[in-house]
């Protein structure tokens, strides 16, 4: 039978080729194809021969194109065998009424008084997303109006900043609220005027007394002078903390006691407790839904995305919006995301690095951006898990786990492997019978990142050669038992004591023992160890080898530490400092 006229057998080796080649880096690998279309094409299993001589016609010719040509030719014919990494991709649903507004305009609006944790990455990834979605701006507004309980602290703003720019956020505008009090006085002053808003000295009980009774206190009654007199008494350091407070009217039949008449500024002794930024230079400070609902319209926001808890602060703001004329922005409120496993609390986090609990605000063991990027956790890992998860308003339970995978899915492609052997231990390889010179790939799947050599010459006399393996492996060996050192050959155990094992050279190829499935452990040749520290995400340091090629990894690379997980280089000197991500 001429095959070479046989057109659709030829078609369907060009699409293995082409299929084959490009998952390889544009390689098509001949010898994986034979058995392929021999599974497709039953009565040519009598003419391997020339089939595989047509074949290699055929993978010569695509390997000959670039990966982009076998791309283009893949795309164009056989789309079906490409959709799955585009589908997969998964988008926010639309934002509601987006095409009432010119320019969409999305904010993130931390306190600064603590880093930023996973707790924040829903708010921030969804805002800035939304900001890219519609080519709109991404606002980050410095929510700093409380020096005395939230204190704000200057290291915070930096690290704040730091954080959105590793999350790949990039932030059109930035605002500070301590420097736009003068704004929130101006606006309290016309609420006040107009006979929204009223300076309240009333004890809190008394207050809380009257406004549960839907009673106006005396103060809500006062004309708008007297109250305009009051403010400018606040204003001029009459009142002391805690005697004074400005109140939005609202309606006192408000169904939620906790919403009617809202507190909007109060006094600060700044002596006592002055603001990192501006010092004492204000005692009249704003509170959250004050400067927060004024800002929101002042800087143009059109959608806000935020936490559900927020959704009553969207109710006490509407009334102030009602005073002004303004109206108030789209709202979506989506649902807590919690992480099973970290405490999120940042009053925890920030007591427990003053204590000296935590090395820091990095520590392994805290959810805070910082410590994730330590450990090499990737910002698109978060970003996908957060956008995966959506803007639903039920409440969201993840796990590291959960992120992981996903961190997991990025790094398997783009990280290198290497070899550490964990607390080493001795191995004596006898009767080696050459020199080996094992050539590592970087990635078992992409030749082309290169290779890591090592040679290994058996000493005269008892041929030996010595390794370095793990305890953990040292202590699942028995005597007779067969191993095989990854991608170099196997071994027969021979004898153990306390630190050391010896085994004797089985053979070399590992068809000889996948049917008898050997353990395939790591080994590092001794004299080529790197000693490595390895911190691990409870904070504990596993000590062992890495072998020596590391030390030419740069800090900040994430590698695979074969049979051991994924790691983020920290520091490379005299010893190899790694911070552990997961299996
Ligand atoms: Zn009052």
């Amino acid at each position: 039978m001429a095959f070479e006229n046989d057109i659709e057998l030829k078609e369907l080796i060009r699409k293995a080729a082409l299929l084959n080649a490009v998952s390889h880096d544009g390689k098509a690998q001949a010898g994986a194809m034979v058995g392929k279309i021999l599974g497709e094409r039953q009565d040519l299993r009598t003419k391997a021969k020339e089939l595989s001589s047509i074949i290699n016609t055929i993978v010569n010719e695509v390997n000959s194109l670039s990966v982009a040509e076998q791309k283009a030719i893949v795309e164009k014919k056989w789309p079906e065998t490409q959709k799955k990494e585009k589908t997969e991709e998964k988008r926010l649903p639309p934002l509601p009424n987006a095409d009432k507004y010119s320019q969409i305009v999305t904010r993130f609006s931390p306190n600064p008084d603590c880093v930023l944790h996973l707790g924040s990455a829903r708010a921030i990834i969804l805002s800035h997303e939304y900001a890219r979605m519609y080519n709109g701006k991404f606002i980050l507004r410095f929510e700093d109006t409380d020096p005395k309980v939230k204190m704000p602290s200057l290291i915070f703003y930096d690290s704040i900043r730091q954080d959105l720019k590793w999350l790949g956020c990039k932030v059109d505008e930035e605002y500070i609220q301590s420097d736009r009090l003068l704004i929130y006085y101006d606006y309290t002053e016309r609420l006040i005027r107009d006979g929204n808003a009223y300076v309240c000295e009333c004890p809190t009980e008394e207050f809380r007394r009257k406004i549960i009774a839907k009673e106006p206190c005396p103060c809500r009654i006062l004309s708008a002078s007297e109250s305009l007199e009051r403010w400018n008494r606040m204003l001029g350091g009459g009142y002391a903390e805690g005697q004074a407070v400005v109140r939005v009217k609202t309606d006192l039949e408000n169904p939620n006691p906790a919403v009617r008449d809202w507190p909007a500024l109060r006094v600060i002794d700044t002596k006592k407790y002055p603001h990192p930024r501006v010092g004492s230079k204000y005692i009249v400070w704003p509170l959250y839904n004050l400067a927060a609902g004024l800002d929101d319209h002042l800087m143009g926001m059109t959608h806000i995305i935020r936490g559900k808890e927020h959704y009553t602060n969207m109710v006490r703001q509407k009334y102030m919006y009602e005073h002004l004329g303004w109206k108030y922005p789209e709202a979506i409120h989506y649902g807590r995301l919690k992480i099973t496993g970290t405490f999120l609390s940042k009053s925890k986090i920030i007591q427990g690095v003053k204590e000296g609990i935590y090395t820091g605000f990095d520590d392994p063991r805290l959810g805070t951006f910082a410590a994730l990027r330590k450990r090499g956790i990737t910002p698109e890992a978060i970003k996908k898990m957060i956008i995966d998860v959506g803007t639903k308003s039920n409440d969201v339970t993840l796990s590291w786990e959960n992120m992981y995978s996903y961190n997991r899915e990025i790094l398997d492609a783009a990280s290198t492997r290497y070899l550490f052997v964990p607390e080493p231990v001795e191995l004596k390889v006898l009767q080696v019978p050459k020199t080996f010179h094992a050539k590592l790939p970087l990635h078992p799947e992409k030749p082309e990142r290169g290779f890591r050599e090592y040679m290994m010459t058996p000493k005269d006399g008892e041929k030996a050669v010595n390794f370095w393996v793990s305890r953990k492996d040292a202590e699942a060996m028995e005597a007779e038992q067969i191993v095989r050192l990854m991608e170099l050959f196997n071994i027969k155990i021979e004898n153990k004591k306390n630190s050391s094992v010896t085994a004797t050279f089985s053979s070399e190829s590992y068809e000889d023992v996948r049917k008898i499935k050997v353990q395939l452990i790591q080994w590092i040749p001794k004299g080529k160890e790197f000693p490595c520290q390895v911190v691990m995400p409870n904070a504990s340091v596993t000590e062992g080898f890495a072998e020596s090629a590391c030390k030419k990894l740069k800090p900040d690379a994430i590698i695979q530490f074969e049979r051991f997980g994924f790691t983020r280089i920290n520091e490379v000197n005299q010893k190899l400092i790694a911070y552990y991500a997961h299996k």
